[in-house]
């Protein structure tokens, strides 16, 4: 069931070095890449099916069609490489063991879009890989990969930029993202419509995750059909699938959408430590709603099926959780990160958060009684569908899901 694309390097010795990546493929798609109009490209990705593989699953290519064509101010290219939530780090291993896949993904995607310009937004505290990073980077300027001139003759030019976040969650969402490289408080902007691009300092800009523009490299040098040949046929194409959790193997795995969930639990994720029962999985970070065992069963990795059981695949990070796990508990885990982190922008979301987080305080110290859970169950109400971003939606699933599912275990902290 596993499927190397992406993730194709990761064993090689030393392969984030330039003289090993070169041996081993990396950059060997720019010559079809140059032969190609950028609109080709385009094409070729839309065709490929590729969706964003941050959480939201949108199309790629659909998603580079929204850049203004003939338009005079320069575009830009935002990497999203702030991965920060519970249960999902993809991303670092990328920067970790291929960085250069990621540059050559970045060469193709700025053509397409004709960015001349490339920022990648990585999380602060990702310090070794932002040094990885950057170390490639210099490498692909030495060696006039990039720069002036893509490989020293292409008529493309492309200048990377790593950027460091201060550390907050919300920047990894896109338009956050963007007022933080700004130079501004990294808060969400008010979207009037989705079918539009991004705007950096009201010049267009495409923001795609890190997986996703080293998605790209493949689909460009091999055609589209060797990417859909993987996968469904709405989700086509592989994933880094995480797993983490009281599993015997937990970490990152390249497979293709489609597979069921219990076989990568079981069969790739060795099954459960100690031999305890599953009891749920939060299916993609925590921004998901929570499967019971049951509903593992029959859950298929891809956005569609995920959907169809009412949760979604998220980043692919699936949170394992075994039977002597206390639901409460980890409620009030994930709800101390939402209070953390949430922007403080929409009131809903930057009180709700709080209220939620010490009501469920009460409740594990025993001073709450049902009304509460129920109050919890308000807040949510209150906080869905009235904010600026997803966040306080995202936070709402996660904590609703939770407590419908395994009331019982929040009845028994209420009964004291
Ligand atoms: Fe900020 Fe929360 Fe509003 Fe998003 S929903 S903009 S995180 S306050």
């Amino acid at each position: 069931m596993i499927e190397k694309i992406v993730s194709k390097n990761f064993d090689i010795p030393n392969s984030h070095l330039l003289d090993v990546a070169l041996k081993n493929g990396r950059y060997s798609s720019l010559e079809k890449l140059f032969s190609m109009m950028p609109d080709e490209v385009t094409q070729e990705v839309l065709d490929s099916g590729l969706r964003g593989k941050g959480g939201g699953g949108a199309s790629c290519g659909v998603k580079w069609q929204y850049m203004p064509k003939n338009d005079k101010r320069p575009a830009y290219l935002m990497v999203n490489g702030d991965e920060s939530e519970p249960g999902t780090f993809k991303d670092r291993q990328i920067f970790e063991y291929d960085p250069h896949l990621l540059i050559e993904g970045i060469i193709c995607s700025s053509y397409a879009i004709n960015a001349h310009d490339a920022y990648i937004y990585i999380r602060g505290e990702y310090k070794f890989f932002i040094d990885r990073l950057n170390k490639a980077i210099d490498e692909a300027y030495a060696a006039k990969i990039i720069g002036k001139k893509v490989m020293n003759k292409y008529n493309h030019s492309i200048n990377i930029t790593v950027h460091r976040g201060g550390g907050a969650y919300i920047c990894g969402e896109k338009s956050a993202l963007i007022e933080s490289i700004e130079g501004k408080r990294g808060h969400p902007r008010l979207k009037p419509h989705q079918k539009e691009c991004e705007w950096f300092f009201g010049n267009p800009a495409t923001v795609n995750n890190v997986e996703t523009i080293a998605s790209v490299p493949h689909i460009i040098k091999n055609g589209y059909k060797a990417y859909t040949k993987y996968g469904t046929k709405s989700s086509p194409g592989t994933m880094l699938f995480g797993i983490s959790g009281l599993v015997k193997n937990p970490g990152i795995y390249e497979l293709a959408y489609g597979n069921k969930m219990i076989d990568f639990i079981n069969k790739v994720g060795g099954g459960m430590k100690s031999g305890k029962k599953l009891k749920a999985v939060i299916p993609g970070g925590v921004s998901c709603p929570i499967l019971t065992a049951d509903e593992v069963n029959k859950a298929v990795l891809d956005y569609e099926s995920m959907w169809d059981i009412g949760s979604t695949l998220g980043t692919g990070g699936l949170i394992v959780i075994d039977e002597s796990m206390c639901m409460v508990k980890a409620a009030k885990n994930i709800i101390e990160f939402y209070h953390h982190e949430s922007c403080g922008q929409c009131t809903p979301c930057r009180e709700g958060s709080g209220w939620i987080d010490k009501i469920l305080g009460n409740l594990l110290n025993k001073k709450a009684n049902s009304n509460d859970i129920q109050t919890i169950l308000d807040i949510c109400n209150t906080m869905n569908g009235k904010t600026v971003c997803v966040f306080a939606p995202a936070l709402v699933d996660i904590i609703s899901s939770m407590i419908k599912k395994f009331r019982h275990e929040f009845d028994a902290y209420a009964r004291k």
